[in-house]
């Protein structure tokens, strides 16, 4: 891959992950221990019953919305390690080149689309 796309897809992959913390940030907290793991926080609305109803439904929704953000920014920030690394693009099952098109496309990817096509008709 050659130097001007990749620092593209890591100027890409550094507002993903702005973005990402970014909204985590309105709801969760980040765990201080691990920096990768978040807490949705639990909303203080008020002791009423329907309020309490309210609650426990903004905190079941905040826990699906964490787990999915809080996922996607796992994977931007593996694929920004392995750009420090000097391993990115590298399929991480057969050792070829990850044609540049599809990190353009999708920059956390992680394996070439043979191995994908193979891993998904295998599962
Ligand atoms: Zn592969």
């Amino acid at each position: 891959m050659d130097t001007k796309n990749l620092s593209a897809i890591q100027k890409k992959l550094e507002d993903e992950r702005t973005d990402l913390e970014e909204r985590l940030a309105q709801f969760s907290r980040r765990n201080p221990k691990n920096t990768e793991d978040f807490n949705a926080n639990f909303p203080e609305i008020g002791d009423k019953e329907d309020e309490n109803a309210a609650e426990v439904d903004t905190y079941s929704t905040n826990l699906t919305l964490e787990r999915t953000l809080e996922s996607a920014l796992r994977d931007v920030q593996s694929a920004l390690r392995r750009i420090a690394a000097g391993t990115y693009g590298v399929c991480k099952y057969c050792t070829k080149e990850i044609d540049p098109k599809r990190l353009l496309a999708r920059p956390v990817s992680s394996a070439c689309i043979d191995c994908k096509k193979r891993l998904t008709q295998e599962a």
